[in-house]
C-alpha cells in the first residue's frame, strides 16, 4: 500500500551527497567526464562523486534507500565500474517507477582542477543517461577555500537535488489523481 501511495504522488524530490579521497595513480571522472589532473578519485568503482550524488538524489526521491544498498562496494561486480553504467541502473528504477527527470542541480566542490570547461560535457553525459535534456541538469563548481580536507586538495564531493515527475502516461494507464 505504501508503494501504491507513493506512486501516486505527481512530484518526488530527492538529495544526494557523496565524498571521494583524491589518490594518485587514478584517472579524475566527474559526471561519466574524464577530467584532466595529476590524479583522481579513490573507490571501488570509478569514485565518480558527482555521478554517486546524482543516483543517490534519484534513489531518494524514488523512496528506495541509497546507492550503497543497490550497488555494495563490497561487491566484486561493481570493481572498476563506470558509475555512468550504475547511474543508467538507476534510470531505469525511475522509469519502472513511472517517473521522469524534472531537473537536477548539483554542485562539485574541489580546491582543484577547474571544471569550468567541462560542465557542458558532464551535463549532456548526465541527460542522455537519465534521458532528459541537459537544460534540465546544472552542475555548479565551488572551491574548498583551501581549508578543510577539499580546500587541501585531499578530496572531491559533490551534492545534488533533484525533482522527479510522474509520467503523465502513467497517469493516463492507472487513473490517477493528482494528489
Ligand atoms: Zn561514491
Amino acid at each position: 500500500m505504501k508503494e501504491l501511495l507513493k506512486s501516486s504522488l505527481p512530484f518526488r524530490i530527492g538529495e544526494g551527497y557523496d565524498l571521494h579521497r583524491l589518490s594518485m595513480g587514478r584517472r579524475l571522472i566527474l559526471g561519466g567526464v574524464e577530467i584532466e589532473y595529476e590524479c583522481g578519485l579513490y573507490g571501488h568503482s570509478d569514485a565518480d562523486c558527482l555521478t554517486h550524488a546524482i543516483m543517490n538524489a534519484v534513489i531518494g526521491a524514488l523512496g528506495l534507500g541509497d546507492i550503497g544498498l543497490h550497488f555494495p562496494d563490497t561487491d566484486p561486480i561493481y570493481e572498476g565500474i563506470s558509475s555512468i553504467e550504475l547511474a543508467g541502473k538507476t534510470y531505469r528504477m525511475m522509469d519502472d517507477a513511472g517517473y521522469m527527470i524534472g531537473n537536477i542541480d548539483c554542485t562539485v566542490q574541489a580546491q582543484a582542477p577547474k571544471l569550468a570547461k567541462y560542465k557542458s560535457a558532464m551535463e549532456e553525459k548526465l541527460a542522455s543517461v537519465y534521458r532528459c535534456g541537459a537544460d534540465q541538469i546544472n552542475i555548479k563548481a565551488t572551491t574548498g577555500e583551501h581549508i578543510g580536507i577539499i580546500g587541501r586538495g585531499e578530496a572531491i564531493a559533490a551534492r545534488a537535488v533533484c525533482l522527479l515527475i510522474k509520467k503523465p502516461d502513467n497517469l493516463n494507464q492507472k487513473g490517477a489523481t493528482l494528489v
